[in-house]
């Protein structure tokens, strides 16, 4: 079958390799599309993972398809069934599972490799983490299942309130699945910045109520501005910069919240004003991926129409092109999430 592998930073190949086999409570699937994500794009261009990954790797991780082989014991998944699964599933015996931390789970088993022809969905998964999907919804819109899923782990922990300002750092599709959540839980104005000014418009579109280009704007002073001097209620980061999440915790209101959920480059740290954390009582939030039970609801709100996530597909391409679609991604002003069609 196909697969795309990465060799190292922007060297990504498509080759043949050898169609999964499956075992006992496992299922092939064959991959109808994937979609691009922010984390895929950070590796290929700066290989953040060297280290943890061994290259060559398989990549990507938001998809669906359909089942063509279902494993021994596998009694609710069904050959032909289409299909999404998470990209992770936790172990459920370690401490961390046991409080329910499910995201911080210290033996999390992950699945990569959906831009591919076929993927193997290891038995752990199948149980935890995979959902029919419904017949309304694309390939697509159900691949977006997982960094939704992220997103709304990441907004309950940051409590969004009816009638909250909410501040993003950020318009890419992070930024952007942020800006449809919060609406939805009911924040009473949303401001967010990013440099690209195609993106602010795409965000305008999707319900943003004041848009700050960082270009040639001070994101700080117009965050004030707009909230009468006092900050917002909740800031969320959705670049994965020290220099935003810093920037973050200056957009805040006394007592508000900031979630920093963009992942930065290894080895990297912030500064934080004790003055800030004891007068101002900052509450600041790290979030990290998600849980079973969040890729369940994230389903469930594309589905239903609540959060439609259509407008951040903005291309679709083939398998064969995945190398010109990062390529695209890393220099577009107007392309968001990019799927691909092996
Ligand atoms: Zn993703
Ligand atoms: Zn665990």
């Amino acid at each position: 079958m196909k697969a795309a592998l990465l060799y190292g930073i922007k060297d990504l190949r498509i080759e043949e390799t050898v169609k999964p086999e499956i075992c006992a409570g496992e299922v092939l699937v064959k991959v109808r599309a994937a979609t691009t994500c922010g984390t895929d794009l950070k590796i290929y261009q700066r290989g953040y993972v060297s280290g943890v990954i061994k290259l060559p790797t398989v990549f990507g991780h938001e998809w669906g398809g359909d089942i063509v082989e279902v494993g021994e014991g596998v009694t609710w998944l069904k050959e032909g069934m289409r299909v999404r699964a998470g990209n992770s599933s936790p172990c459920l015996r370690c401490y961390m599972c046991q409080r329910g931390d499910y995201n911080l789970c210290l033996d999390m088993m992950w699945l990569w490799g959906a831009y591919a022809e076929y993927i193997r969905v290891p038995a752990r998964i199948v149980m935890l983490n995979t959902q029919e999907i419904p017949a309304h919804l694309s390939y697509e819109e159900a691949a977006i299942t997982e960094p939704l899923a992220c997103v709304l782990h990441g907004v309950e922990e940051a409590r969004v309130k009816l009638g909250d300002t909410v501040a993003i750092i950020g318009a890419g599709p992070i930024g952007l699945l942020h800006l449809l959540t919060v609406k939805k839980m009911g924040a009473g104005k949303i401001i967010i910045s990013d440099t690209i000014d195609e993106r602010l418009k795409l965000a305008e579109k999707l319900g943003a109520d004041e848009t700050i280009n960082a270009k040639n704007q001070d994101t700080i002073a117009e965050t004030r501005q707009f909230t009468d001097g006092y900050g917002a209620d909740v800031v969320i980061e959705a670049i994965g910069l020290p220099a935003t999440w810093e920037q973050a915790l200056r957009m805040v209101r006394k007592g508000g919240t900031v979630l920093e959920f963009g992942g930065c480059p290894p080895g990297t740290e912030i500064k934080v004003s004790t003055e800030q954390l004891h007068y101002g009582e900052t509450t600041i939030l790290g979030a990290f991926h998600t849980t079973p039970l969040h890729f369940r609801k994230a389903l469930n709100l594309i589905a239903s129409g609540t959060i439609n996530v259509k407008p951040l597909i903005t291309r679709e391409m083939k398998l064969n092109e995945i190398k010109d679609a990062f390529d695209i991604l890393s220099t577009s002003k107007s392309d968001i999430k990019i799927g691909i069609i092996p």
